[in-house]
């Protein structure tokens, strides 16, 4: 019974390994590409809750807002 644990932790184990080997080998295949749009992360506007690409973005802190003008008006805490 235990064996069959250890033996089924073993697979699943060499699954992952084998998985992240793959994938790492898939990503080195490929040239490294960082300003592809789909993989761009969207930041929300701590304003207005619109969402805009990160290069888009205007961060103030830990904050992003999508427009000078709303970094300038800060977080909005009145809604609702
Ligand atoms: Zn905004």
């Amino acid at each position: 019974m235990l064996l069959r644990l250890l033996l089924t932790l073993a697979l699943i184990g060499a699954l992952i390994w084998l998985w992240r080997h793959r994938h790492r080998q898939a990503s080195a295949a490929q040239p490294a590409k960082a300003t592809e749009p789909s993989g761009e992360p969207m930041l929300r506007c701590a304003h207005c809750g619109l969402h805009v690409p990160q290069h888009q973005a205007l961060t103030s802190g830990a904050s992003s807002y999508c427009s000078q003008a709303h970094l300038q008006q800060g977080p909005s805490h009145s809604e609702r």
